[in-house]
């Protein structure tokens, strides 16, 4: 309303903030939005369309937003159109589900309709995503808003023939919504031409990038002239997404929506979290898997290649695990995933990279065999049990040496309402590694997933192996 819109331009003003709002946004949540500026530039950056009114969109395009029943813009929604309209940069970071797609291709369409560009010289809106099935929901999307705006659209995809696809690409298309290996093929083809590219979307960049897309992403932004928008769209904000949207955006705004805390807040998974020496985790796994029902699919992280193949080798003589990383060739990895998915092979031991893109629905387990380099990851991780409804249980090996996560970790855990270890909230609140070392009672694990097992490690000395 009104007097929020003043409130919050007021904070636009500062380097960054964070405001909660209740939006009529299904399921309906606390949303916390924060805005910050892009590193170094003071630019000033527009305030909210709180209401779909408030964005002076064409007649049209509201009529179609109105008849799909949505009642009002979605926190990045909100945040990101008036950005995108002054044609400015935007990196965004947000959670699957919070409507990103209408995020930018409103704007898209907007752009389209002012540009005459004839779409046989080739496309003037590019979108990048990561797997053939988001780059179809994306080109539905399309279909459904960009009606009234006469904008036509071809979707590129690797697992389909070329042939098809070359020929509706000829046929002329304002917006292309491609993935970065079947694109850069038809790059390299010489089927395409980007001279008209003004619009440039990374969608799930994080994802794309897990799955190795980069040098292709980088071919073709390189082919797309320098004098464009782009617009970047990811879950999480680890180094590497950070590095290439330095690279590819000019002084971009910055949008942050929801927190860990909130994507944590699944109810549906019960976390352990047991803080368990390096020696003993293998022992431990042991144990969890022993005790999982016949064919329950079990994931299991770990930090390294190298790691995730010696883990499988072991746990291999007792169960049979197939194995996952960036060092398997891309025949090897569809292989193990099939394995996996009709539950020949039910566990699976995976890096964060490979496991990343992933889409496999019904996992009953993640185990954390060592904890990732973040709180994002954990997040990440343990969201690929308990979905659609089904429970999920996440068991996660914290380490006297993962300490800096431990306030993060307790952050989610009480977000979640779950336990919380008593060592990880000591490290927690003393901001460095336990003090139990010498008590002989850091390796008790939390009491809600023992069988009885604590109590010989208890009596095994480890302490004293330590100091
Ligand atoms: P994301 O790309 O962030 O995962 P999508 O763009 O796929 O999210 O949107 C998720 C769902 O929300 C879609 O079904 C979309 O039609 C719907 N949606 C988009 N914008 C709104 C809105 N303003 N209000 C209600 N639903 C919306
Ligand atoms: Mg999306």
């Amino acid at each position: 309303d009104g007097s929020m819109k003043s409130q919050l331009r007021g904070y636009f003003w500062r380097i960054s903030y964070s405001v909660c709002a209740d939006v009529p946004f299904p399921p309906p949540l606390k949303v916390v939005i924060l805005i910050s500026y892009g590193r170094g530039f003071g630019d000033n950056v527009p305030a909210p369309f709180i209401t779909f009114e408030a964005t002076g969109f064409p007649p049209e395009i509201l009529r179609d937003i109105h008849a799909a029943g949505f009642l009002s813009p979605t926190p990045i929604q909100a945040q990101t159109w008036p950005i995108a309209l002054q044609n400015r940069d935007t990196v965004a970071i947000a959670k699957t589900g919070s409507g990103k797609t209408l995020g930018y291709l409103i704007p898209a369409f907007i752009l389209l309709r002012q540009c005459h560009n004839n779409p046989q010289n080739g496309p003037t809106v590019l979108v990048l995503a990561p797997t053939r099935e988001l780059a179809t929901q994306i080109q539905d999307e399309v279909i459904k808003f960009g009606r009234s705006s006469r904008v036509s659209c071809t979707c590129l995809y690797g697992g389909a023939p070329k042939g098809p696809q070359l020929k509706e690409l000829d046929r002329g298309a304002d917006i292309v919504v491609a993935t970065p290996g079947r694109l850069n093929d038809i790059l390299e083809m010489k089927k395409i031409n980007f001279g008209q590219v003004s619009l440039l979307v990374l969608d799930e960049a994080d994802r794309m990038l897990d799955m190795g897309f980069e040098p292709q992403i980088r071919k073709i932004v390189n082919e797309i002239p320098p004098r464009r928008q782009t617009l970047m769209y990811t879950a999480t904000w680890p180094k590497e997404v950070r590095k290439i949207a330095s690279d590819l955006l000019v002084n971009p705004v910055q949008v942050n929506i929801g927190s860990v805390d909130e994507l944590a807040a699944n109810k549906s998974i019960t976390q352990y979290v047991e803080v368990v020496p390096q020696m003993e985790k293998e022992r431990r796994l042991e144990q969890i898997l022993r005790a999982q029902e016949r064919g329950s699919k079990v994931i299991i992280f770990c930090s390294t290649k190298r790691l995730c193949d010696q883990l499988a080798r072991s746990i291999g003589r007792n169960f049979g695990a197939a194995v996952i990383h960036g060092d398997k060739s891309q025949g090897e990895r569809d292989w193990v995933l099939n394995q996996f998915r009709n539950g020949k092979s039910p566990i699976l031991v995976a890096t964060d990279v490979a496991a990343r893109g992933l889409d496999i629905k019904d996992i009953r387990v993640v185990i954390n065999y060592d904890f990732p380099t973040g709180i994002e990851d954990y997040v990440h991780r343990i969201g690929r049990t308990g979905r659609a409804g089904a429970t999920g249980v996440s068991y996660t090996f914290f380490s006297e040496q993962d300490w800096k996560y431990a306030a993060d970790l307790v952050k989610v855990l009480e977000g979640a309402n779950q336990h919380v270890p008593p060592e990880v909230r000591e490290m927690a609140l003393r901001g460095g590694p336990s003090v139990g070392k010498d008590r002989g009672g850091m390796n008790r694990f939390d009491s809600n997933s023992g069988n009885g097992a604590g109590r010989r490690w208890d009596s095994g000395g480890r302490g004293g192996m330590r100091d």
